[in-house]
């Protein structure tokens, strides 16, 4: 099939590339010229394992390409996918849809034929209709037809995702069914010939499938952080809770990890703005329920900030080594990083911090210049006052207490996402304080 893909970040960068790898023909469409020259060189702009490998594979053969131009798109591509940023608003919870309203103001009017419009950015329930209705306002052929394609991919394994999804959800409007059906069967045929369900439902049902899901898993989160504290309360331990817990097939042991909490460019404003459309909609115990899990997860952030202020208290010019900026490992996103806002806290309280991450400092430089960065998580932690884990990296993990012991000042370790083994650091001398766990 012919695909244009407008946007190309992390999610329309990644479905461009894998959108070629299932054999189809693609464009990638993007207003940031910097971004548009180097996927166009095959380049990946951000840390995505499998992605290089498949941009400078599809861009030489010339089954991918990357343009700024709507009407090149335009006229390249029978399917249209809509990935750009939907941010939360500067003014209020709910989310940004400019980048949204300004693709289909640009596009509307160039569509022709019988062209299919998927939208896959994560909207507020309602958008899509009303797209679909400014589009067949805008194009000047009345066969244009627009469904809504929400994505799940996780950053760090989003290449299998796209490639492997655990399911492909399609919302259609009525009367609509027919062709978008088709159409979104001939692109995913890869993956529905591996056996991936396909969901096909309304536009309301399609976009709210993805906000209930990141708003499921970040209720999980809040849920078992908020356990983490109760076990705190009585010296219980959350982790053997969680693993105990988790063998209830109806819980599972996925996503019960206590810790900083979730972060990222997702959940916490896929969160946000279902509580805000919630709110709007006069379903308050939805809203009510999402506001206790952000204020839970924020207070997760306060807790370890409030621990390493304790380590430091009294030591003159404190130093804290923060291990970990990005949000999750395998990802070099910052966004709304719980990590590197407990850094930038513990700056401003005073304390040096000497951060380390191995693919994330670039990124959390260009918003936080005033932490210091280096290049090792030796050299992170030389003379540090207290230890900080962030971020569960394999090479964070793989860290020993005899790894660090003769560099760091004193033998405190914060480890903010219980990653580390507490009865290995304790032995070797170390205070070791986990989150809900003895
Ligand atoms: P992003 O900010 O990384 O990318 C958005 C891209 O759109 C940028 O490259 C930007 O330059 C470009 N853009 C902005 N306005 C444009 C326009 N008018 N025309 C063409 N390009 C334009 O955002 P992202 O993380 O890729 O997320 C995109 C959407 O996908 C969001 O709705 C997000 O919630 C959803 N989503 C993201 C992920 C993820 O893991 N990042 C997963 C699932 C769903």
């Amino acid at each position: 099939m012919r695909i244009a893909v407008f946007g190309t970040g992390y999610l329309g960068a990644t479905h461009a590339a894998c959108m070629a790898e299932l054999g189809h023909e693609v464009i990638g469409v993007d207003v940031d010229p910097a971004k548009v020259s180097r996927l166009q060189e095959g380049e990946a702009p951000f840390f995505e394992p499998g992605l290089p490998e498949l941009l400078r594979r599809h861009t030489a053969s010339g089954r991918l390409r990357f343009t700024h131009s709507y009407e090149v798109a335009a006229q390249s591509a029978d399917v249209h996918f809509i990935a750009v940023g939907t941010p939360q608003r500067p003014d209020s919870a709910a989310a940004d849809l400019s980048q949204v309203d300004a693709v289909v103001e640009a596009l509307g009017p160039l569509l022709t034929g019988h062209a299919v419009v998927l939208g896959k950015s994560t909207v507020p329930v309602g958008t899509a209709t009303g797209i679909a209705d400014r589009i067949r306002a805008l194009a000047p052929s009345p066969e244009i037809v627009v469904g809504w394609n929400p994505e799940f991919l996780r950053e760090g394994t989003a290449v299998h995702d796209t490639l492997c999804p655990d399911r492909i959800v399609l919302g259609v409007g009525p009367g609509d069914r027919g062709r978008i059906e088709s159409v979104t069967r001939e692109v995913y045929a890869g993956p529905l010939a591996d056996g991936t369900p396909l969901v096909v439902t309304d536009l309301a049902t399609a976009e709210l499938t993805k906000v209930a899901a990141n708003s499921f898993l970040a209720t999980k989160i809040s849920f078992i952080n908020s356990v983490a504290e109760v076990c705190d309360a009585v010296d219980a331990d959350v982790s053997v809770l969680a693993d105990a817990i988790g063998f209830d097939e109806r819980i599972g042991r996925r996503f019960l990890n206590a810790g900083l909490g979730f972060g990222g460019a997702c959940l916490p404003k896929d969160v946000r703005a279902f509580r805000a459309r919630a709110a709007e909609l006069g379903v308050s115990a939805a809203a009510n329920l999402l506001a206790d899990v952000e204020r839970i997860n924020s207070r997760q952030r306060t807790r370890v900030a409030t621990m390493a202020l304790e380590a430091c208290r009294g030591i003159d010019n404190p130093r804290a080594a923060v291990l970990g900026l990005t949000f999750k490992p395998d990802s070099d996103d910052v966004r709304d990083s719980p990590a590197l806002d407990v850094a930038s806290r513990l700056a401003a309280a005073g304390v040096t911090v000497q951060a380390w991450d191995p693919h994330g400092m670039d990124n959390a430089e260009r918003l936080h210049p005033e932490l210091g960065y280096f290049d090792s998580p030796l050299a992170a932690c030389k003379a540090a006052d207290v230890v900080l884990v962030m971020t569960e990296w394999d090479e964070i993990r793989a860290l020993t207490p005899s790894d660090l012991a003769d560099t760091v000042s004193e033998r405190v370790v914060i480890d903010a996402r219980n990653c580390l083994d507490p009865a290995a650091w304790r032995t070797a001398g170390w205070t070791y304080r986990g989150i809900g766990r003895r």
